[in-house]
């Protein structure tokens, strides 16, 4: 299992870390790291690999290994690899990370305003969209919700993190939002992020990275509201003036 400083903080940028392996695929597997690997909607961070007394080259990718909890580091073909033992420095591109921590986090906003089943979602660096089961299609307006979003961005609203056991998850399945992707369960805890003093904006189980208050999102506009099905409604949403 690789240790996931981004975890605790996920402002930092980069770390120390020790080669533990290098699998069949030329995938690099450290003790520890800050990259995010893919999951959740969320696309694995890419940077820089430095060797220590070598050469630096880039992470295309983060995925994770088959036991997901081992964390991948995806080389170019060709890179040069580094030894099993060997000390380097990882380096997020933190331009794009930022990006993708601003859309995160906004798009909890998104699921504050829209109180409807979640079926799925993605997040991209310009524009992220989350789907909805909503039976009443007028419960949801473009010009209303960019409004909404942007008066709660600039609320300031802290994003805090804390954990609680998969037993009081259990008891409390209203925290569950999105149906289509299953709070990581089984390793006895579970991380709550929330948004707003004690949640009050937002309160769900999420593995991902987050800006530290909605301010940091910066102004967003809904780009576009697709129906995708009888119930389905595919939300998208972008950064406003970037
Ligand atoms: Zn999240």
């Amino acid at each position: 299992m690789t240790e996931q400083l981004y975890r605790s903080d996920a402002y930092q940028r980069d770390c120390t870390a020790r080669v533990l392996g290098v699998n069949e695929r030329g995938g690099v597997i450290l003790d520890r790291t800050v990259f995010y690997a893919a999951a959740g909607g969320q696309p694995g961070d890419k940077g820089t690999l430095e060797i220590d007394g070598g050469g630096t080259c880039p992470i295309a990718t983060t995925v994770y290994d088959a036991d997901k909890t081992t964390i991948v580091h995806v080389l170019p073909d060709g890179s040069t690899r580094p030894d099993v033992g060997q000390s380097v420095r990882v380096a997020l591109d933190w331009d794009h990370r930022m990006k993708l921590m601003r859309m995160h986090t906004c798009l909890h906003l998104l699921c504050a305003l829209v109180k409807f089943p979640v079926t799925g979602g993605q997040i991209g660096a310009e524009e992220s969209r989350l789907d909805f089961d909503i039976e009443d299609a007028d419960a949801v307006d473009k010009d209303k919700l960019t409004a909404g979003l942007n008066a709660l961005i600039a609320a300031d609203h802290p994003v805090s993190d804390r954990w609680i056991t998969d037993a009081e998850l259990d008891a409390n399945p209203h925290l569950v939002r999105t149906m289509a992707v299953k709070p990581p369960k089984g390793s006895g805890r579970v991380r709550l992020v929330a948004i707003g003093e004690d949640g009050s904006v937002d309160l769900q189980p999420c593995g991902g990275t987050h800006v530290r208050r909605t301010g940091e999102i910066g102004p967003v506009a809904i780009s576009r509201i697709e129906k995708k099905g009888k119930l389905n409604r595919r939300i998208r949403v972008a950064f406003a003036g970037e």
